[in-house]
């Protein structure tokens, strides 16, 4: 579904992203740990159109998602972002937050979208917040609205950047009960965290990445229980 080939990233002088290669398949959930700094926001970034790469393709589909001709807004609907720090309108009520992108990109009408916008909150355990505004919420309703509104779009993939990451402890579960159910109902997705208990039973595949590239992947067996390297290892042992 997913297919990043010899991805490079650099700032200037430096140095990101060298040389990814990975691919996804539908119905995978992938988490992607390591330490901070190593280009895993980077990554999700360049996947979601929001860096260019320096090098290097992403094809969605079998579609090259680089190419000048792509539709970069039917692109961010198919695999849509759920960001550490929420980016919701907060000029917008939560049901608006759902409904504006719908209305605006797909063309659906205010009744259809706000129908199933409120199908959704429901999901999500927000139905009574819809005509609140996010600075009425929690952190952790907060990050659901977010979460939602990605859903508003029906994304075939979603790319979650430490969503629990600005969350205080006691919300941290609240957030990861919905993207463990959006798992369970077979949502290809790609996440980035340091919860790594969560990390070991909601994804199919664990890669780890170290100063831009992905030094080690695998099973969360493998990764959490017998990495191959030193380097894996460290950090496993540190985190825990
Ligand atoms: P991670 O998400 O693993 O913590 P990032 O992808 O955020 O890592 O960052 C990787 C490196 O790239 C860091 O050194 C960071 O400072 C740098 N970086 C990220 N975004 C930019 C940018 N827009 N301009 C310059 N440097 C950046
Ligand atoms: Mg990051």
């Amino acid at each position: 579904m997913i297919k990043v080939e010899h991805l490079s990233k650099n700032f200037g002088n430096l140095v990101v992203l060298k040389n990814v290669n990975f691919e996804i398949s539908e119905g995978e959930v992938i988490s992607i740990i390591g330490p901070s700094g190593t280009g895993k926001s980077t990554l999700l970034r360049c996947i979601n159109l929001l860096e260019r790469p320096s090098a290097g393709s992403i094809s969605i589909d079998g579609v090259d998602i680089l190419d000048s001709r792509t539709d970069v807004p039917k692109i961010r609907q198919k695999m849509n972002m759920v960001f550490q720090s929420f980016n919701l309108f907060t000029h917008l009520s939560v049901i608006e937050n759902l409904t504006i992108a719908p209305i605006k990109l797909l063309g659906k009408s205010k009744k259809d979208a706000e129908h199933k916008a409120l199908n959704i909150l429901a999901m999500v355990g927000l139905a009574e917040k819809a005509y609140n505004y996010p600075d009425e919420l929690s952190g952790g309703q907060k990050q659901r609205v977010a979460i939602a509104r990605c859903l508003a779009m029906d994304p075939e993939i979603i790319l979650f950047d430490e969503p629990t990451s600005s969350l205080d402890p006691t919300m941290v579960s609240e957030v990861l009960s919905v993207i463990r159910r959006l798992a369970k109902e077979g949502m290809t997705m790609v996440i980035v965290t340091h919860e790594m208990d969560f990390a070991r039973d909601v994804s199919n595949r664990v890669m780890y990445m170290d100063e831009g590239v992905i030094y080690e992947e695998g099973s969360p067996e493998q990764i959490f229980e017998n990495p191959k390297k030193e380097k894996t290892r460290s950090f496993i042992n540190r985190i825990r």
